[in-house]
């Protein structure tokens, strides 16, 4: 077979897993997927009527890719929480709990994104990293400082992942090296989106970025959340990771019923808000959450490795709240999301053993839709991105299970569930052989970014 072209307009034979509001693992054996202009054109059965339609879209032969034994595709992952300014800490430093390590391990490495060279090198190697691990979408946290941000989206940009990227509010609570001035912060913010939207990048939008509420005065979350209104910009921030955190919010806001409300009072709250860890949300702030259309990231590597505690996800799906997953390097130490997917379910099971037979724990289905679908939601990108549904970006990626040094061992017997199963429990960046985001391939070995 000549080795496939993937141009702008092709199509791809073989076994299709994906996920719907209503169905979390959709499995297609022996379809063909047509893609063009970087959009999904059709998905359908190989049968008679195929050639029909390969003409219809003026597929050539030579640009049918056809998968091969136990390959299969799924949609591109989506990581709806990850410090880029953090990979360098990435594995190490996880033996404080969150706001020791913030201020011994966190603000430190942040503050060395002032140095452009630094930034530059260190967001191409964390961009190359999650690429290479299937995140064709990603909900970006940068640093305070701007020049440094726009930086990581000019590198986003070229490595063709799609994005949402934030420079980092803080301006109380923050060592004298990582602080800023609020006049300055929210100045710097207004700099940050208007060069952005004038880049005209295709895939990467800004995103307003306060910290959390500990690090960011009222007065700069409200202006935050007018210039989120006045563009109409995604949002993201932290809430009730841990305890601790919970208790000086409630002494730094007194006026407020919960922390949700002090953000809900800054005007934060928007279906584009993605909010990280929601552990310690009471059931009336969950409310608050869906009445504003707002998603959750879990990211239960961070929530075990910094000893935050377990997100009960089944509250969230109960009350009809979008999650999706997030690695948050570095207080979680994987750049993955199939280690986010497995850890989500250690997280549920550990959950389960604690609440007994009745409880439910998420399965791999459920991890797998949080992944892909679920992150889409939070981000309120399901309408372009997030399943194989025609009309939508075709944002993939080609599952390799036999690839060369695969830790998966697939025997003859297994089905295309076990198989998936398998994938979810034991796959890795080996298993990921082709990414494409709005249906480019991004040829994993070009991932790494000249300057
Ligand atoms: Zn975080």
């Amino acid at each position: 077979m000549p080795e496939p072209k993937f141009t702008e307009t092709f199509a791809i034979v073989g076994t299709f897993v994906h996920s719907s509001t209503e169905n979390p693992l959709i499995k297609l054996e022996d379809h063909c997927l047509g893609v063009a202009d970087s959009k999904i054109v059709f998905l359908q059965k190989c049968d008679a009527n195929l050639q029909t339609t390969l003409l219809d879209h003026n597929i050539a032969a030579e640009s049918v890719i056809y998968l091969e034994d136990r390959q299969f595709l799924v949609p591109g992952f989506v990581d709806t929480h990850i410090h880029a300014s953090q990979y360098p800490n990435c594995g190490k430093g996880l033996d404080e709990g969150l706001l020791s390590w913030l201020q011994k391990y966190t603000f430190p490495v942040e503050a060395k994104f002032a140095d452009l060279e630094y930034a530059s090198d260190t967001y191409s190697k964390v961009i190359s990293r999650v690429i290479k691990n299937g995140t064709t979408t990603a909900c970006y946290f940068a640093t305070i400082d701007t020049d440094a941000t726009l930086r990581l989206c000019d590198i986003v940009d070229k490595a063709g992942q799609r994005a949402v990227v934030g420079k980092v509010n803080m301006d109380q609570n923050s060592p004298d090296f990582y602080k800023e001035e609020t006049t300055q912060s929210y100045r710097n913010t207004v700099r940050f989106v208007q060069e952005v939207l004038k880049r005209k990048y295709q895939l990467v939008k800004p995103c307003i970025t306060p910290r959390f509420a500990i690090t960011c005065c009222m007065d700069l979350m409200k202006q935050l959340g007018q210039l989120a209104r006045t563009h109409q910009l995604h949002v993201q921030t932290h809430i009730c990771e841990t305890k601790d955190e919970c208790n000086m919010v409630q002494k730094l806001f007194p006026e407020n019923k919960s922390y949700t409300d002090v953000y809900e009072e800054a005007g934060l709250l928007t279906q584009k808000t993605v909010l990280a860890h929601g552990i310690y949300l009471s059931k009336e702030e969950r409310e608050l959450i869906k009445r504003r259309r707002s998603g959750i990231s879990h990211c239960p590597n961070s929530n075990l490795s910094i000893r935050s505690g377990l997100l009960d996800v089944k509250d969230c799906f109960e009350d009809d709240i979008a999650v999706g997953l997030g690695t948050d390097i570095s207080g979680g130490y994987s750049p993955s999301i199939m280690d986010a997917m497995r850890t989500a379910i250690s997280t549920s099971n550990t959950i389960a053993m604690q609440r007994g037979p009745s409880y439910t724990p998420l399965d791999y289905k459920d991890v797998f839709r949080m992944a892909t679908l679920g992150g889409a939601r939070v981000l309120d990108m399901d309408d372009i991105i997030g399943n194989f549904e025609v009309g939508k970006e075709f944002d993939a990626l080609i599952i390799d299970p036999k690839a060369p040094t695969s830790v998966i061992d697939v025997f003859e017997n297994d089905t295309i569930e076990d198989v998936i199963q398998k994938f979810v429990f034991l796959g890795d960046d080996r298993n990921i052989s082709k990414v494409f985001v709005a249906g480019r391939d991004l040829s994993l070995e070009k991932v790494v970014v000249e300057q």
